[in-house]
């Protein structure tokens, strides 16, 4: 299965007003984390927040529901989230972490679990893992340059932006989308080894791509993730519809071919650098 091990996958939209105001798509990070913090399955959660640094998120330890709010909204380029899980364990006190990240920062909290050196007392402390759809990354000067050079506008200018449909776009003084091959050589060199865009070691992953506007696809991996979406559909926390409701293009048959051109592009790579006597680390997903 090109999106790995799953055991339910739906489109969900947030209800709450105060959330789908600031998600970037369907609320469903912000409004889980949310309802496992209400629930208590959670205590805390390693986010990526606004910085003073217009675009530029740093990583925080979100131990409210308004904090949780405040750092809604994906961000282009990559914010350590992992560094602050010492701080969440040992300043904050926390024993039940959530951590949300791109699918390469759920491997991390995973084989932090798994092998937990250097980190002992505190990979026992992950309770929760969401995983965010990832096609690919910038660093901060690439995000910059794509914003200012190419869309040709400030990157302070700017309250959206999004990737889809083969277009970067930004919102914001100026609405403007550039073919997303543009950008293709401003993404970070690891990424181009990146074969898992859907989060597949996540207990919940989710993101927009296979749903329309307003809506997020998302999958269940894990007992856990299962259980606690379960009781947030119960208890109404979102809109859902059937992921065949959605016709191809849309749907299930988009995510599995951008899923499955991103592993075939990073087993061509690794191929390529193989090839050329370069060092690469080897797939994990593929
Ligand atoms: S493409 Fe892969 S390596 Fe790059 S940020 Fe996304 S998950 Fe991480």
């Amino acid at each position: 299965m090109a999106f790995g091990k799953y055991k339910e996958v739906m489109a969900l939209k947030a209800k709450d007003a105060k959330v789908t105001g600031v998600a970037q798509d369907g609320g469903v990070v912000t409004s889980i984390l949310c309802y496992a913090l209400e629930q208590g399955v959670i205590d805390g959660a390693l986010l990526a927040a606004k910085s003073d640094t217009p675009w530029l998120p740093k990583p925080v330890v979100a131990t409210t529901k308004e904090e949780i709010i405040a750092a809604a909204g994906t961000k282009y380029t990559i914010s350590p989230n992992m560094s602050a899980i010492k701080s969440a364990a040992r300043e904050y006190a926390l024993d039940k972490i959530a951590i949300v990240g791109t699918p390469c920062q759920i491997y991390a909290a995973r084989k932090m679990q798994l092998y937990p050196f250097g980190a002992r007392h505190i990979a026992d402390k992950i309770a929760l893992t969401v995983g965010i759809f990832c096609t690919e990354n910038f660093s901060y000067a690439g995000l910059k340059t794509v914003i200012e050079d190419h869309c040709k506008v400030p990157i302070e200018s700017v309250t959206k932006m999004e990737i889809g449909k083969g277009k970067f776009s930004v919102k914001g003084a100026k609405d403007v989308a550039i073919p997303i091959k543009e950008t293709h050589k401003y993404e970070q060199d690891g990424c181009h080894v990146c074969s898992d865009l859907t989060a597949e070691f996540a207990d919940i992953s989710t993101g927009s791509i296979g749903t329309p506007d307003g809506w997020s696809t998302c999958f269940t991996r894990t007992t856990k993730g299962s259980d606690l979406m379960k009781k947030a559909l119960a208890a109404g926390l979102f809109e859902k519809k059937e992921m065949a409701e959605f016709a191809a293009p849309m749907g299930l048959a988009m995510l599995e071919k951008l899923e499955t051109g991103k592993k075939d592009k990073a087993k061509k790579t690794v191929a390529d650098r193989t090839a050329l006597g370069l060092f690469t680390t080897p797939g994990i997903v593929y």
